[in-house]
């Protein structure tokens, strides 16, 4: 299947795309995830992409769009793919129409997460993540036991800086006006599917699997 996720920062995107691509064993493409790595790594594009992450902003198109790009092109998309945390712009949206084209395929569908901008800031604050795996948390949620580490590696988890209460503003600001958009441009197009984000992740999961049709 190729898939894109649409969604506000903290609808749990990437949370529900780890599943599915596991689940549908295909690749799963975060730009986010790609852009933390540059980050950590010191590299050229981490220095410009946290230049505009920090500030809640959106990474330009010229250059997103590129990555992605490659990215696609790779072997392992053949089968499919979930794409998560892109396109977040209509301009985006068109030039991955376009390189799908030029592969002689094209996408099958876009699962819109739907969440409340007011559960969002809640979630954002209190979300922690492992710097090493990116397996990600919630403080109300963690065992007293296991509070600070992450299950998966027992690496410390950290606090995304773009968490911080001023940058989710910006993001939630960035996220409406850019990129809520795609949501008519795909339904107009016949891909969208909705799913209704849930307090727990295994709610928010079977509601996933029964709009895209996926047994459990
Ligand atoms: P979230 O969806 O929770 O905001 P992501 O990990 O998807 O988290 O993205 C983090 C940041 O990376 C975004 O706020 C943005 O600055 C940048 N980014 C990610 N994907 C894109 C994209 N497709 N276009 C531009 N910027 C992006
Ligand atoms: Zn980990």
């Amino acid at each position: 299947m190729k898939l894109v996720i649409l969604g506000a920062p903290g609808a749990g995107k990437g949370t529900q795309a780890v599943n599915l691509a596991e689940k549908l064993q295909v690749p799963h493409i975060s730009t986010g995830d790609i852009f933390r790595s540059n980050i950590k790594g010191g590299t050229t594009l981490g220095k410009l992409a946290k230049e505009y992450i920090d500030k809640g902003a959106l990474v330009p198109d010229e250059v997103t769009i590129g990555i992605v790009k490659d990215r696609l092109q790779q072997d392992d998309c053949k089968k499919g793919f979930i794409l998560d945390g892109f396109p977040r712009t209509i301009a985006q949206a068109e030039c991955l129409d376009n390189i799908l084209a030029e592969m002689d395929t094209a996408l099958d569908c876009v699962l819109d997460l739907a969440v409340n901008d007011e559960v969002i800031t809640k979630r954002l604050s209190g979300r922690r993540v492992c710097p090493e795996c990116n397996a990600s948390y919630h403080v109300d949620y963690m065992e007293e036991t296991q509070k600070g580490i992450c299950l998966v590696c027992g690496t410390k988890l950290v606090q995304r800086e773009d968490d911080r209460e001023e940058t989710v503003i910006n993001r939630l600001k960035t996220y409406h006006n850019q990129t809520e958009p795609l949501i008519g441009y795909y339904k107009a197009k016949g891909k969208l599917v909705v799913a209704e984000g849930k307090i727990r992740i295994e709610d928010t999961k079977t509601e996933v699997y029964k709009v895209l049709g996926l047994e459990k």
